[in-house]
């Protein structure tokens, strides 16, 4: 979009930054009254300005246009009737000149002025007498002629701007916009009613049930599952196996990641990019175009841990970065779309979604509720309307790895009390059918199989649209990957982090031995291979799977640090949570 500023021009980036400061206040003030105000739009943001004022202007002519075509038509019609009215004063001039009190003013005035203006009455009689002829004649041609034809032309004049307003529809993109500007502005506003406030997003809006089924079954995620991520985070480290070591690695993570922000608030994989940088860090990725999903990886880590852009020490930075996938979003009347260029389209726009999702049901941040429901509409327009998955481009057939992206999404979306459609959830939920092998113990690509990382994400997912802990094939699965241990060789800088996020995930809500043997492993490995000294301090970088290449340092930084913070980053799925929490460990 043309105003986001591109990584190359510093000079935008600055303004980008110091934009949002201008008008906090104002932006937040509406977003209370009015969530999705579409008068209030252009007014909303200091940035947006000149494509709102250009939309603006282009909007004003044509509606001036539309107000004098109609003046002139009136005031034609007004002289026309005028004109007419103008026929016949001879006699209304003679009945008023007629009058007793003339003759008796005529009769007691010197006789000069009484010649003086009978010649000025004869000579305006003379005028009326002789011009109506003549004028007739020009009336007929200017007037009648003319007039149709400048009839049409205004007509044609207003109906020309109003199609256009018509098929351009300026208006939706600009309100929406508008909303979205109003993310990194929010001031403080902890209104916990945040979530039930009802916004008229668009007709798209008005298919998505309010609830659904498969995600409802997870009783104990509705609402508070990101609870682990606050005030009682240092009692889930404890009780879930983190440790002080854990927690460092964390904060050193996300120090790093802090300090490879670019200065339009967004993140690159080429971290090197970055100010502080200036390629001090080895092993950037290679997929330089997916800014969005180097922005939403970056920021994940720091939500994980309970950094938003209301609270923590990272306010300004997990705020910039917000506002930077917000001000990427592309509104259409089939959602909020973060896709880019680059290969995995919907990767992108899968992470930037539970990015927003989680920012907005951490936060309750009003501002955030429209991107965040925006970007979950778009997830159900791009979805499979045949096999129910997700690939690189809306509505291709699905593949298991960015399916467990847009399932992610969709499930906070549903934490955060967005509007998810039950049928989406179902479909998604017969697209893991689909790929499962050994009844649904395993998982493949696009097709029954038994990979690692794609076992890991449908069990995963499988337990987040409603398998309960007791279903057999999850248990048969879980046993598979406890078998399969963690991808991890500290000496050779490898490991297969996606597998290792996903598996550790699936661990750790089932909890129990082959957790707690897991989680010694992972936590520990990981702890040794993060980087302790130099530019370099904090981060990770392994060898071992596509993604790393990709990715760089940044993409194992983020999976890495996310796979420490699964301790609290996510309440686990089975756990009779007021149990465990009243009588810790
Ligand atoms: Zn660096």
């Amino acid at each position: 979009m043309a105003e986001t500023p591109s990584p190359k021009d510093p000079e935008k980036q600055v303004k980008a930054e110091t934009n949002p400061k201008p008008a906090p206040a104002r932006g937040g003030a509406e977003a209370k009254t009015k969530p999705a105000p579409a008068p209030a739009a252009p007014k909303a943001k200091a940035d947006g300005a000149p494509r709102r004022e250009a939309a603006a202007a282009k909007a004003a002519p044509t509606a001036k246009a539309a107000a004098k075509a109609k003046e002139p038509t009136a005031k034609g019609g007004a002289k026309a009737a005028a004109t007419t009215a103008a026929a016949p004063p001879p006699e209304e001039y003679q009945e008023e000149a007629g009058g007793a009190f003339l003759h008796e003013a005529i009769r007691q005035t010197p006789a000069w002025l009484v010649s003086m203006v009978v010649h000025m009455v004869l000579i305006l009689i003379l005028a009326v007498w002789m011009v109506p002829p003549g004028d007739n004649k020009g009336l007929t041609q200017i007037v009648v002629a003319p007039p149709e034809k400048e009839q049409d032309q205004l007509e044609e004049l207003i109906e020309e701007p109003i199609q256009q307003l018509d098929v351009e529809t300026p208006l939706e993109t600009v309100n929406i916009e508008a909303d979205i500007t109003k993310v990194p502005e929010m001031p403080k506003s902890d209104d916990l009613d945040a979530a039930a406030v009802h916004v008229d997003l668009d007709e798209l809006g008005l298919d998505k049930a309010p609830r659904n089924d498969l995600l409802a079954t997870v009783g104990t995620f509705t609402g508070n599952a990101l609870d682990g991520r606050g005030k009682g985070k240092g009692q889930m480290v404890a009780s879930g196996g983190g440790n002080a070591a854990s927690e460092r690695a964390v904060a050193l993570a996300l120090k790093w990641l802090a300090a490879h922000q670019l200065p339009d608030g967004g993140w690159s994989f080429n971290h090197a990019l970055a100010p502080k940088c200036k390629g001090q860090c080895r092993n950037p990725g290679t997929e330089l175009e997916a800014r969005n999903a180097a922005t939403a990886m970056a920021l994940l880590p720091f939500l994980g841990a309970g950094q938003t852009h209301k609270q923590g020490q990272y306010k300004d930075t997990v705020k910039q970065g917000l506002y930077f996938l917000v001000s990427k979003m592309q509104v259409s009347p089939n959602g909020g779309s973060l896709l880019e260029g680059g290969r995995g389209q919907m990767y992108s726009h899968g992470l930037a979604s539970i990015v927003l999702c989680e920012a907005y049901g951490m936060t309750h941040d009003k501002g955030l509720y429209n991107p965040a429901q925006q970007a979950v509409n778009f997830i159900c327009y791009a979805q499979d309307p045949v096999g129910g998955g997700w690939r690189y481009q809306p509505r291709q057939a699905g593949d298991t790895s960015v399916v467990g992206w847009q399932i992610m999404a969709l499930k906070s979306g549903h934490m955060a009390y967005l509007r998810v459609p039950p049928a989406t959830v179902k479909k998604a939920f017969q697209f893991l059918d689909t790929v499962q092998a050994n009844s649904g113990a395993n998982y493949g690509y696009t097709d029954p199989g038994a990979g690692q990382a794609t076992t890991a994400i449908g069990l995963l997912c499988r337990m987040y649209l409603g398998w309960k802990k007791d279903n057999p094939a999850l248990q048969r699965g879980v046993k598979w990957l406890a078998q399969q241990g963690p991808s991890i060789n500290v000496g050779a800088e490898s490991a297969n982090m996606y597998y290792n996020y996903y598996a550790t995930q699936v661990m750790r809500h089932i909890e129990g031995e082959d957790w707690t043997k897991w989680n010694l492993v992972m936590r520990d490995s990981l702890i040794k291979s993060q980087m302790q000294k130099g530019h370099e301090e904090g981060s990770w970088f392994f060898k071992g799977e596509h993604g790393s290449e990709v990715g760089g340092r940044l993409y194992s930084t983020s999976l890495a640090c996310m796979v420490l913070e699964v301790y609290y980053r996510h309440m686990p799925i089975y756990r009779t949570q007021s149990v465990e929490e009243a009588f810790p460990d």
